[in-house]
């Protein structure tokens, strides 16, 4: 039977979800949402891969593939692509995942009547959709609160481990240079890097492989960033034709316009599909750009956050340099 729903805000995972996990208890499904990234395959490879170590059947899955800049992660090669869930499974895992949309429509059909569904998340708007919600918004990534659990439940990190959970945390902290960054986030890479994560080796892996047009492409994408006349606001706007999917999520666009000195709000903007726009919205203390986000239907972390528009690439770029305007003149609702 499954209990009441629990949820708990808090450094310290709940004993509920070391109930649930401590013993294997038949299948365990870890599942990832759209368009994943470094923190939730890196959480998710990595937690897996200590659960199997204890016995549980482990299923790795989400609705979209593993971008090839991450293909390096240990258990990566494990990640199936699920466009409908093939069956129920005993547990699911879900981890840096605010909201069950975000599986899109996996969550609802893989679980059944007795499924126990562990929602981990250090999004502070996640929507507590699991029977157990761990939610810790001062974690700098999942990866941090991961590394806490499988220390509480008492299983070996070993080297493949390690190397998931730390890019986990590489990657959200922007390798460790976002204000997200604490004494936490530096114990725990420390902890990792003992336990056989190589840091050098994960950074080469992110930043060293890029194939030999990619510098062209940058440049040119590059060239299309705009800087709004007072310096607050720099935006750069993708047309589909203009970049593959592999190099947008393998080139962290956002962070150049971000990389200026006077921006407070910096935007990525790129056309995913005839008219459906994907932004990325990164903030610097000034603004919450989480609560601009929320506006489009999306949401994040109060310094980066994101949302899908429809309309044509430059409706959406007018739209959301609206709100971006109106936040930063202390006009947002
Ligand atoms: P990114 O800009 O790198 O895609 O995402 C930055 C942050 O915003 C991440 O924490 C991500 O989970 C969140 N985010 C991005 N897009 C969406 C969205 O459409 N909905 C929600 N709720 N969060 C999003
Ligand atoms: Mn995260």
């Amino acid at each position: 039977m499954i209990e009441a729903p629990l949820t708990e805000v808090s450094p310290v995972p709940p004993g509920r979800l070391l109930d649930a996990l401590r013993r294997p208890r038949g299948s365990v499904l870890m599942l990832g949402h759209v368009h994943p990234d470094g923190d939730v395959l890196g959480t998710l490879l990595g937690l897996g891969l200590a659960l199997e170590g204890a016995g549980w059947p482990v299923t790795f899955a989400g609705p979209h593939p593993v971008p090839d800049s991450l293909g390096f992660l240990p258990g990566a090669e494990r990640w199936q692509v699920w466009t409908r869930a093939p069956r129920t499974f005993d547990a699911v895992v879900l981890t840096d995942c605010p909201n069950d949309e975000r599986t899109d429509g996996l969550l609802p059909a893989v679980r059944g009547a007795e499924t126990a569904v562990l929602n981990i998340d250090h999004h502070p708007d996640n929507r507590r959709y699991g029977h157990v919600n761990w939610i810790d918004p001062r974690a700098a990534a999942t990866g941090e609160m991961v590394f806490d659990l499988i220390r509480a439940l008492d299983l070996p990190i070993t080297p493949a481990i390690a190397t998931n959970l730390f890019t986990a945390i590489h990657t959200d902290t922007g390798s460790f240079r976002y204000s997200n960054t604490t004494a936490r986030t530096f114990q725990t890479a420390g902890e990792l890097t003992a336990l056989g994560a190589e840091p050098a080796l994960v950074s080469d892996w992110l930043y060293q492989r890029r194939p030999a047009d990619a510098l062209g492409k940058l440049g040119e994408v590059l060239r299309r960033v705009n800087v709004s006349g007072d310096g607050r606001v720099a935006w750069l706007t993708v047309p589909r034709e203009l970049a593959s999917d592999a190099f947008v999520s393998a080139e962290d666009l956002v962070t150049y316009p971000r990389s200026i000195g006077s921006v407070k709000v910096a935007l990525l903007l790129r056309e995913e599909g005839p008219g459906v726009v994907k932004a990325s919205l990164r903030g610097k203390g000034d603004v919450a750009v989480n609560r601009i986000a929320h506006r489009f239907g999306g949401g994040g972390h109060e310094n980066a956050a994101g949302c899908t528009l429809e309309g044509s690439l430059d409706d959406a770029t007018r739209s959301l340099l609206a709100a971006v305007g109106e936040a930063l003149d202390g006009r947002a609702s």
